[in-house]
């Protein structure tokens, strides 16, 4: 079958899949009271659910999928869904996204099941702030847990920090002696207005143009943008082993190159992450005899995508949190 493509010629060969809502974190810009289940919540995916699901994906040309939350992590299956994923035939990157809360303790595990990339999410170097951000104190035993990771050859290991204006906008330096000496990405992600996080979004929200000024200033230069690129812009500097990148999802043409469909925990397809439906998939992934009735669907779903997000008009969707979603 060819891969899926949209009205706008856009391809689709990567997959973002929630695996669960929870999370055992508070961030101030996405679960700042922390996780609480809705009344009649739907259970998660099951595993031979997954299974079907990635079958159906991979059939349309998927080959990279993340796996993310809530926090992946708190699934007690997390291991077995990556070694059933990393088995899937036409998998060939299999990535995660985690707050890093588990990793320095299950790293080998997910590493023997397949994982080949992580993203860990760490808004801040200093101690107290990441503390305020999260609303736990765990940044030694996580960066811990990245330096693991890079020890033990991971392929691909990035670190994701979300900008807010007055909280951890003014911290450059000490993100630059992190890079001097790790081969490390790290991605500086624009604040993005959510359904919850109004008033937050008009606090905080800072265009990630000002640090790229500051990352110019600092004599970094900007990567050519590869044909299959995702959406961060990347930056290096001859003196530094790591690298980084700009995520700015408000600035013009950031929907062009997008290349991803998202999966949420109970299997509604979302086309973007700020779109204003899912389509639920769920009921299609009850038998290994349904992988062509999924196919079909997702197929003929793709049409709906939208050219780009309304993010600038404020509208954000049917998503509350990107917890709810799979950031
Ligand atoms: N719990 C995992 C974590 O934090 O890495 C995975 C899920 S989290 C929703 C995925 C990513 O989305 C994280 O890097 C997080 O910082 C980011 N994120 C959450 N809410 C956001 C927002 N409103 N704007 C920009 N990034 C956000
Ligand atoms: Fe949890 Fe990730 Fe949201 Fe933080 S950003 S509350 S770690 S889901």
């Amino acid at each position: 079958m060819s891969p899926l493509a949209d009205r706008y010629g856009r391809r689709f060969p990567y997959l973002r899949l929630s695996i669960i809502p929870a999370c055992n974190f508070r961030c101030t810009y996405c679960l700042p009271h922390g996780y609480h289940a809705e009344a009649n919540a739907a259970a998660p995916l099951s595993l031979p659910e997954i299974t079907r699901l990635l079958r159906g994906f991979t059939e349309l040309g998927m080959h990279k999928l993340r796996i993310t939350g809530g926090e992946p992590s708190v699934r007690k299956d997390l291991t077995d869904i990556l070694r059933t994923a990393a088995a899937v035939p036409g998998i060939t990157k299999l990535a995660m996204t985690t707050n890093g809360t588990l990793l320095s303790r299950h790293l080998h595990e997910w590493m023997d099941a397949g994982l080949n990339a992580i993203n860990v999410s760490v808004d801040s170097l200093d101690r107290a702030a990441f503390a305020r951000i999260t609303g736990h104190d765990r940044l030694d035993d996580i960066l811990h847990g990245v330096d693991m990771a890079l020890a033990a050859g991971l392929p691909s290991v990035k670190l994701n920090a979300v900008l807010l204006r007055d909280v951890n906008d003014q911290q450059l330096p000490a993100w630059l002696d992190y890079l001097r000496d790790r081969r490390i990405g790290v991605r500086f992600i624009e604040l993005m207005q959510t359904g919850d996080n109004l008033s937050f979004f008009h606090d905080h929200h800072v265009r990630a143009e000002t640090l790229e000024a500051e990352l110019l200033a600092h004599g970094w230069q900007v990567l050519p943008r590869a044909a299959d690129a995702g959406p961060a812009r990347e930056y290096r500097h001859p003196d530094y082993a790591g690298r980084i990148g700009i995520i700015a999802p408000y600035s013009k043409d950031f929907c062009t190159g997008c290349n991803r469909l998202r999966v949420t925990a109970t299997g509604d397809l979302r086309l973007c992450l700020f779109g204003e439906f899912g389509i639920p998939l769920r009921p299609l992934l009850q038998s290994d005899d349904q992988v062509e009735d999924l196919v079909r669907a997702i197929g003929g779903q793709i049409g709906r995508k939208e050219q780009g997000h309304f993010l600038h008009e404020g509208r954000t969707g049917i998503t509350p949190h990107l917890a709810s979603t799979g950031g």
